[in-house]
């Protein structure tokens, strides 16, 4: 039977890795919206191969190009956020979320509401959000499918009531900078901290990998998306990236999920879900392998983990205001404007500022967003001064 799918962030890694699933099954699949966020070239060529009803840039500014790139095509153009948000309630049967950062939050919430299946790749969505979208999935009776590789093994694993799990535990690669010093990581370039070990992903997240607050922000995702409570929820690191998160039972039993990391065995595994397919990725070999690493995380060279937890227990808006706070000291990083050890500290120092309270509604969350951005980049600038 022949499912429609809509794919947000299509030009990005998630994206194209959702694409290129999507290139081999064919006549599987409807492709209603592609969108992208200024990548014009890239998205047009995309839109003719794959003929969405519909091609969504961003940037408002991009549309005459993007309009002109399809001319005679046949496939609606459209750009700006709100159109964004107009694309995701076509209601594919599947939207795959993979926009980076708090900009896919609108588009996600709506596709949430349409009650049909999420693939949720975007975190910072579910971070800066979580009670909301959760709450909206209940109310319209979404399905979300953790893409996340993590979350998406956790998923894999989980069987039963929550009361028999004991432990959800995140594995975690800790990043290219896993054995650096404190000093070291004092001066280490973005190059460095994009080329991560084991995954190859959008500079974000790979910058996050690099901090750890990606597993932070995972923590905060894991807590949303499995409702255990923080107690139970947990992170190892695992350098090699084989075991991609455990769930552990009240009996004494873990179960694992273990996969290459190729981000198309969770795309996958959401795509098919409840279902399987066939994806070209190359299977372990356990024995070539021969051994799996795990080793406790260092909160202390790595505060971007304790802030998370921080986030969690506090609550409101923390989370929220977190998310936000990282995502631009992440850009000015890579910007090299400041530091990597100044993108922990930014978020920390905001911390230590306000305690916003928690928002009741999208607009509140989008508010604090603002707010929160504003605020950090007082700080980016007050941090590369120094
Ligand atoms: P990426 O940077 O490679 O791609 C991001 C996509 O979002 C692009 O299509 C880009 O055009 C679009 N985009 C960027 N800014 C936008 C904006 N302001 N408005 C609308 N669209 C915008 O990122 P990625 O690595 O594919 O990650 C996407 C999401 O998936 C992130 O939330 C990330 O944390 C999550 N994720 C990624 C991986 C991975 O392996 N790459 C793994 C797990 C989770
Ligand atoms: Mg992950």
């Amino acid at each position: 039977m022949m499912r429609s799918i809509s794919i947000f962030g299509a030009t990005g890694s998630v994206g194209q890795s959702t694409l290129d699933l999507v290139r081999r099954n064919r006549d599987e699949w409807r492709v209603v919206a592609l969108t992208a966020n200024g990548n014009v070239a890239e998205l047009a060529a995309l839109a003719r191969e794959f003929r969405p009803e519909v091609a969504v840039v961003a940037d408002a500014g991009c549309e005459a190009l993007l309009a002109h790139a399809l001319a005679g095509e046949g496939i609606a153009v459209a750009a700006g956020e709100a159109a964004l948000v107009e694309a995701a309630k076509l209601g594919a049967d599947v939207t795959m979320a993979a926009i980076v950062g708090c900009a896919g939050l609108a588009p996600t919430m709506a596709a949430i509401e349409c009650g049909k299946t999420v693939a949720l790749a975007n975190k910072e969505s579910l971070v800066a959000a979580g009670e909301l979208m959760m709450a909206a999935a209940r109310a319209s009776g979404a399905t979300i499918l953790p893409v996340d590789s993590e979350h998406n093994a956790i998923f894999q694993c989980l069987s039963g009531d929550l009361d028999r799990v004991a432990k959800i535990t995140l594995t975690a690669s800790g990043g290219p900078f896993r054995t650096f010093s404190h000093n070291e990581m004092g001066s280490v370039t973005p190059e460095q901290a994009v080329a991560h070990p084991n995954w190859s992903m959008g500079a974000k997240i790979s910058v996050d990998s690099a901090t750890m607050m990606n597993k932070g922000l995972e923590l905060i995702e894991a807590y949303h998306l499995f409702p255990v409570g923080l107690a139970r929820l947990d992170i190892i690191v695992h350098p090699q990236s084989v075991v991609h998160s455990m769930v552990e039972y009240v009996d004494g039993s873990t179960i694992a999920q273990l996969g290459p990391a190729d981000m198309r065995v969770p795309i996958a595994s959401a795509l098919a879900w409840p279902d399987r397919m066939a994806t070209p990725c190359s299977p372990l070999d356990l024995a070539k392998l021969a051994r799996l690493e795990f080793e406790a995380p260092d909160f202390e060279r790595f505060p971007a983990l304790t802030l998370a937890r921080a986030a969690i227990a506090e609550g409101g808006g923390r989370p929220a205001q977190l998310n936000a706070a990282n995502e631009v000291a992440v850009a000015a990083f890579l910007d090299r404007r400041i530091g990597f050890l100044d993108i922990a500290a930014i978020s920390a120092r905001l911390f230590d500022e306000t305690a916003p309270i928690a928002p009741h509604s999208l607009h509140d969350v989008f508010n604090l967003d603002r707010e929160s951005r504003a605020r950090a980049e007082q700080l980016v600038v007050t941090f590369a001064k120094a």
